[in-house]
Formats: structure tokens, sequence, C-alpha cells
């Protein structure tokens, strides 16, 4: 049971430790495998013997993925002590979050009572979501890593708008932001949100799309017929990547409004029906302040969808008024874990609440700033900070509420 489930985390120093590699006479490897049953589970499993009874069988294995310090994990083998053995070893995925497409290293450990020890080379193990045929597209990405798309469902001239869309939108956002890609890019393109959510392990209702920016992957449901709406939502995920790989840090983290305004933006043009909200929150002095924006988002769908149109019109409000260089050392100061405040105040001299009280004078001309009594109550910051903390998954996968979008952009 123990050994079913023991998996410790940063053994690096075992790595290191040449006395350990060096031995091997006697221990032999008949076969080593591991068959992938996406999404749950992954299961290694080795042969092996040696002239005397083996006696330690251990995986162990680093996911290819962004990290604040290099990780090995191990797991104990499960197997019956003897000359010859079978062992096996399975992941449970329900603590992992692997994306389709993830990679993983992995070899095996083997120990005999002769005090033999084997090491074989590392292999590598391909997460992929086998339940489709899928079709591959690759293309470049600024500037000058690549991207690939998958898909199984609509034609090859589908799939290659998309890629346009996803290229077009990666100059966009090195051109007006100065972001771009750190590793290659992956794009799973399911033909609807049922076939994503088959893909992950506790999908939400409401799952649309999922950017993972640690593997630099993307998994979206797009049908051949929604490609207007598909080529949206794409560039708005690639964005949400693209700024959190730029932003990743132990320290930092974005304000909400500074995260989907920049998607938002990203995107083109802001939707009618996005801008319709705004303009009717500013003729009816009803704008959220803009430090509540710096926390989760209404869940109901009115609120949410002002959230996003006043995220995209404070992120064009600081581009077209204070140009890219001044994003990107935000983004950077944020990076290295300054507060909103400071590094609002560093960059541009002014706070959020400054932010807010300029900005408003830039959308609502007759009105200037009635701001004041609206901010800074109590009792809602410490709800919204509670929110925050439970809606840990929204923002370590940045699950997007795409179901409510997609209704609200025919
Ligand atoms: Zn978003």
């Amino acid at each position: 049971m123990i050994k079913r489930i023991g998996l410790i985390i940063s053994v690096l120093f075992w790595l290191l430790n040449p006395s350990l590699v060096a031995a091997g006479a006697g221990i032999t490897v008949i076969d080593s495998e591991v068959s992938v049953d996406f999404p749950s589970k992954a299961v290694f499993t080795l042969e092996a013997e040696s002239s005397a009874n083996i006696v330690d069988v251990r995986l162990y294995y680093q996911v290819d993925k962004m990290n604040y310090a290099e990780v090995v994990s191990e797991g104990w083998a499960d197997f019956t002590s003897a000359s010859r053995i079978a062992a096996n070893w399975v992941w449970d995925m329900t603590n992992a979050s692997l994306p389709p497409g993830a990679e993983v290293a992995y070899w095996w450990m083997i120990k005999d009572g002769a005090g033999n020890t084997i090491e074989t080379s590392p292999e590598i193990m391909h997460f992929d979501d086998t339940r489709y045929s899928w079709q591959s597209l690759t293309g470049i990405a600024p500037p000058g890593g690549n991207l690939t798309l998958f898909w199984y469902e609509g034609s090859e001239s589908f799939a290659q708008a998309l890629m346009n869309a996803c290229q077009e939108g990666l100059a966009r956002l090195t051109q007006d932001i100065g972001t771009y890609p750190e590793r290659p890019i992956k794009i799973y393109i399911y033909a609807s949100t049922d076939d994503l959510r088959g893909a992950m392990i506790f999908p939400q209702e409401w799952s649309g799309g999922v950017a993972f920016m640690e593997f630099g992957i993307i998994a979206i449901g797009i049908p051949p017929g929604e490609l207007d709406w598909g080529r949206k939502a794409l560039v708005h995920e690639l964005t949400h990547l693209v700024v959190h790989q730029a932003t990743f840090s132990p320290y930092g983290r974005l304000p909400l409004w500074l995260d989907e305004g920049l998607a938002m933006y990203n995107e083109g043009e802001l939707d009618p029906v996005f801008r319709s909200y705004l303009e009717r929150a500013i003729s009816e002095d009803e704008l959220i302040s803009v430090r509540s924006l710096c926390s989760p988002f209404s869940a109901y769908t009115e609120k949410a969808r002002l959230s996003y149109a006043e995220s995209y019109s404070l992120v064009e409000y600081l581009l077209d008024n204070y140009g890219q260089d001044k994003m990107l050392d935000l983004l950077a100061l944020l990076k290295q874990g300054s507060t909103y405040d400071e590094a609002l105040t560093e960059v541009y001299g002014f706070d959020i609440d400054g932010l807010d009280a300029l900005w408003r004078t830039t959308v609502e001309p007759h009105t200037v700033i009635a701001s004041e009594a609206r901010q800074s109550h109590p009792a809602l910051i410490a709800a919204l900070a509670a929110l925050a903390t439970a809606l840990v998954l929204w923002g370590a996968l940045a699950l997007e509420k795409w179901t409510w979008r997609r209704s609200s952009g025919k």
C-alpha cells in the first residue's frame, strides 16, 4: 500500500551520487514498458533478473515543464522479491493534472541482495490522448520557436485557419506587449466541449479551454463549424499562456484585470456584446472598481462580462497612453513579487486607485471620478480573498468560462 502511493519528490542527491550508478553486474533488464490509460493513469512495468534476489525496484521520473527547481519524483514499485521479478508502478493522475501531449522522462533503479545496483537509461513517456486519431500541423511561433496544432475533426483548411490565427496572435503579442513563448507550444483542438471534458479528470461544467502554462500546452473544444469563435478563444488562451510563461516565478502573480485584459486585448477588437456591457455600466455609473477586478471575477454572467470588458479597456488605456515598454516593466516587477500597488506606482506613478481614477476620466468624460465611496469595502475584500483561495484551480490551470462566452458571441 505504502509502496503504491510512495511518491517522494526531489531525490536529486541520489542522482548525483556516482557510486550508485556505477555498479550493475549481475542484474539484467528483460523488459520495460509503460502503458497510458488517458487521462486517468499510466502503468509502468519492468521485468528483470539477477543471480541474487532483487530487493528494491524504484521508478524515477521527471515531467517536462517549466519549474522553479529541477524536480525528480520517485515511485516504489510493487513486486515480490525473487531472482526474477515482474514489477509495476501505477501513476494515478488524480493529483497530477498532466495535460494531453505532456512528456515525462523515466528510468528504473534496481538493487539485488548481493549489493548490485543498476539504473536504466531514461526513456520518454508520451501522455497522449489516444482516444482520437490526431492530425497535426506545425508552424513557426515568433521569434523562431514552433507551434504544433493537433486536431481530429474538420478539414486541413480549418486547422490552417486556426494556425494562422495563432501566429497572428503571437505576432501581435510580440509587437504590442513584447512577450513571446518560452518553449514550443502544442495545441489540442477537441471537436466539442464534451470531448474536451473527457480529457480532464475533474471536468468543470463550464470549462471550454485550458492553458497549461508550464507545459506550453493548450487543450480547447472548437467544433469545425465555430471557426470565428474558435480563433478568438484560441488567441485568448495562447495569450494567457505566453504572459504566464513570461511572468513565471515563485514570487509573482498578476492582478486578474491585467491577465484577462491582455488576453482580451490580444484577441483584437472588443466583441460588441462586451462593449455594450461596458457602455451601459459607464452610462449608469456602475463600473466595478479596478481594485475589485484584481481578484476572481463575479460568478454572475452579467458582472463577469462587465469584468472582462473593463479589463480590456484598462489594458487598452495603459498601452495606448504609456506604451509597450512600460507594460513590459510592469510585468517584470510583478514577476519579481512587487505588490500590484508598488509595481504600478514604480512604472506609471499611480497605484490601483490612481489607475482607477485616471482611466475613469477617459471612459466617463462627463462624470469624472465618483469612485471613492464605492471601493475598498473591507467585507467585500475579505470575501474576494476567500474566494481567491477557494479558486486555486482557476489560477493554476486558467480554466476559462468559455461556455457563456460562446453563447455571448452570437
Ligand atoms: Zn482568460
